[in-house]
């Protein structure tokens, strides 16, 4: 049987109480799973809004700096990453942009086409994205009105506390993280290894509403998950136009004035380029500028860096991934 994931902090291990959770890392490595060197930066800044290190709920992590100076290393850490790296992350390392390219890989092999959503909806789809990461700090803050201000914003939203005030058990901290369809799929993995014990998924917590099936997974998580799934099997990379931890990536790397100083992008030679539209055809996520926009950097916030436009692209040059200026692929001839 494998372990809890309270027996393993391998933050603690490696960076002491100061980050017992571990670094803050701009891709989904979630918090839930067992022991953690890296941690979603999302977990991180809904959890450090509420000051919890003030409660001895029967956390065993006992932090030791305030919440305001780890949000500001959680910033800090997610700007750094997202200047250096761009949406690359969610292109490339995001172990849930892997399950749904599984997902895609599965579909091809039964020969189905995927729908196309119009430019228009995914554009309003992609704004989701703002509203859930917007919605799930405001959250947060409110959860934790009692803890900053000395008074409740919403009165009854306090979570009881061992400084004498009642309330619910505190299992709405972390709102987002109640709906995120990664939280099952890291923990349905783990126990599956043998990483952690199946009780986890399994264990009711007695006092919570019956939503929250257990303390790991929500009943809300595992809904989330299965829509998301048959979703991604008819959509490409449906969940990365929706991400708000990619929203989050996006408002670091691809607005200003982050914009000019990113140093992963995606480029245009607009004299070369024939209009010939492949590159729109293939974009998983339905990226409209690498086509419509006429050259330079044509990076947006859709764009997740993956480079199908830039292998499958015709003619030499005309796309290109670049690091610092410095071409790292580039489309080639490939109808001579
Ligand atoms: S695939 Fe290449 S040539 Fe065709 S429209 Fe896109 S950038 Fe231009
Ligand atoms: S625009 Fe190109 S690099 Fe960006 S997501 Fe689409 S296919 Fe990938």
């Amino acid at each position: 049987m494998g372990t809890s994931p309270r027996s393993l902090l391998f933050g603690a291990d490696f960076f002491g109480t100061q980050f017992p959770d571990g670094l803050t890392v701009p891709f989904m490595a979630c918090y839930y799973s067992n022991g953690r060197t890296v941690t979603c930066g999302l977990w991180q800044l809904q959890a450090y809004i509420f000051p919890y290190y003030n409660y001895a709920n029967g956390y065993d992590a006992i932090y030791s700096i305030a919440g305001i100076e780890k949000i500001a290393m959680v910033i800090a850490l997610l700007i750094s990453a997202s200047v250096i790296f761009g949406k690359a992350v969610c292109g490339w390392i995001c172990p849930f942009g892997l399950y749904m390219d599984i997902l895609t890989r599965t579909r091809k092999t039964f020969r189905f086409r995927h729908s196309h959503i119009s430019d228009k909806s995914n554009t309003k789809i992609a704004q989701l994205r703002y509203v859930a990461l917007t919605s799930a700090l405001i959250i947060s803050v409110i959860l934790s009105s009692y803890a900053i201000f000395g008074t409740e914003l919403i009165t009854g939203t306090t979570p009881a506390g061992p400084t004498g005030q009642s309330g619910y058990s505190g299992a709405l901290n972390e709102p987002f993280c109640l709906i995120c369809p990664m939280r099952p799929l890291c923990i349905i993995v783990e126990c599956s290894v043998g990483l952690m014990k199946f009780s986890c998924i399994t264990d009711i917590a007695s006092e919570s509403p019956l939503w929250i099936s257990s303390f790991y997974i929500s009943s809300l998580n595992l809904i989330i998950l299965i829509i998301i799934t048959i979703l991604a099997l008819i959509h490409r990379r449906i969940f990365c136009r929706i991400c708000p931890v990619g929203g989050l990536i996006s408002l670091f790397s691809t607005f200003t004035p982050f914009k000019q100083i990113v140093l992963t992008k995606l480029k245009k030679n607009e004299q070369k380029c024939t209009k010939c539209g492949i590159c729109k055809r293939v974009c998983p996520t339905q990226a409209t500028d690498v086509y419509e926009k006429k050259g330079g950097d044509v990076t947006e916030s859709k764009c997740i860096l993956c480079a199908r436009c830039v292998e499958t692209c015709p003619y030499k040059g005309a796309l290109s991934i670049k690091f610092a200026e410095k071409t790292v692929i580039e489309s080639r001839n490939w109808l001579e």
